[in-house]
């Protein structure tokens, strides 16, 4: 079959909720993916940083194969031998107290969610079905009913209310709008280091140094969505780690499992997750030994071969070469590490033109609204990789 006839089965048979470029892949190496049809592509989006260890990365496809042939599920009913090990090493690499095992980013958010709120019930004394939590303007925290519910873009919302009260926005950036928006029923703050579907946006210096002194002061929970910004995407482990802070609550997915398998988490350096007592939350795949397993590795290969230094390494290098293209069409140049928004001029009309021929010249990356270009190839990459990538950039945006 050929690429057209498998975007004639998808248009038939899928629900259309997405808008590919029409590339059809069948394998990945590294940075690297091919097409049906053979040609061959770098990877610049990463599955938006849940391959930084780049594509089926040796070692976690060893102790996939190896976990898979042993024992997958147990449910939480009984224990497993991975998922004690997975706990330690997590919380002892990111130096949190305990943590909580979910599958979807968005199952993380959740799940940070209900801590919060229960913590605020029965530690902070907010009366019962009070409690607020404020979070960003252009957040992207996920695509459940009560995610959809807080985001302030029109489509993801259109068509889904009623949605679960109890949030409150604020403009990104501004600590000041924080401290102004916390009352007494305040349990928590949602925010993401660098806002990366709102198209890459840094917040100014020392941003979550002030939005961390406020939570403290005002005994609000402080919770990071490093789904995308974490696990070495900006050149740290942690993307707060950049403002020297630590959040109370934080939630890694994506790049937990390299790409092979839905494992998320939801951190605590508080013990605002230990709230939950036996029945109070659940899923029948968070915490099974397969996903512990994989994410153990994930975990041990970013670490143990220096993919987070070469993140700001090579993040460093490409953003220098991209901020001195000289073109027309750019307006800006923003980022951390390898997480990188190329923002056009809107007369240049519009990101995804650039995309496709970017993916004509054999590099995949993807718009991010309607003018910016997302750049985040997989930590792996090197120099003279990244020099190959600059050539396309400057062929099609100078
Ligand atoms: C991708 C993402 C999520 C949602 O993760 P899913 O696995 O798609 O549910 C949440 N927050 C941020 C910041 C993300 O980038």
């Amino acid at each position: 079959m050929n690429t057209q006839e498998f975007i004639a089965l998808e248009k038939k048979w899928g629900a259309t909720n997405y808008k590919p470029l029409d590339v059809v892949l069948e394998r990945g190496d590294g940075i690297w993916v091919w097409d049906v049809d053979g040609n061959r592509y770098m990877d610049c989006l990463s599955a938006y940083s849940a391959v930084n260890q780049g594509h089926c990365h040796p070692k976690i496809l060893q102790t996939m194969q190896e976990q898979a042939a042993k024992l997958t599920l147990t449910s939480r009913a009984f224990r497993n031998d991975q998922l004690g090990l997975f706990y330690k090493e997590l919380c002892e690499l990111t130096k949190s107290h305990i943590a909580l095992p979910m599958n979807s980013g968005a199952e993380a958010v959740e799940s940070c969610i209900k801590a919060v709120r229960k913590w605020g019930y029965k530690v902070k004394g907010v009366p019962e079905g009070q409690a607020e939590i404020i979070v960003c303007e252009n957040n992207f925290h996920g695509r459940t009913v009560t995610i959809v519910g807080f985001s302030t873009e029109a489509q993801y919302r259109d068509g889904y209310a009623p949605f679960t009260p109890g949030f409150k926005v604020i403009p990104y950036g501004d600590a000041q709008a924080l401290e102004d928006a916390i009352t007494p029923n305040t349990v928590g703050f949602l925010v993401e280091p660098i806002q990366g579907e709102a198209g890459i946006i840094v917040p100014p210096p020392g941003y979550l140094k002030d939005v961390r002194r406020i939570c403290t002061e005002r005994n609000v929970v402080l919770m990071t969505d490093e789904i995308q910004t974490g696990l070495g995407r900006t050149g740290k482990l942690l993307a707060e780690e950049h403002d020297g802070v630590e959040a109370d609550m934080t939630m890694i997915g994506k790049a937990l499992s390299g790409g092979f398998y839905p494992v998320s988490a939801v951190l605590s350096n508080t013990e605002v997750l230990g709230v939950f007592q036996p029945g109070d939350h659940g899923s029948t795949f968070g915490g099974n030994p397969l996903a512990c397993a994989v994410a153990r590795t994930a975990l041990r290969v970013l670490v143990e071969e220096g993919m987070i230094e070469n993140a700001a390494r090579q993040g460093e290098y490409l953003m220098g070469c991209l901020e001195r293209i000289e073109s027309p069409h750019i307006k800006e140049v923003r980022g951390k590490g390898l997480l990188i928004g190329v923002e056009l001029h809107p007369e240049a009309g519009g990101a995804r033109q650039y995309c496709e021929a970017l993916m004509k010249r054999g590099l995949l990356c993807k718009e991010t609204h309607q003018n910016v270009i997302r750049i985040a190839p997989p930590l792996v990459i090197k120099k003279d990789e990244v020099d190959w990538a600059m050539e396309q950039f400057e062929a099609v945006l100078a």
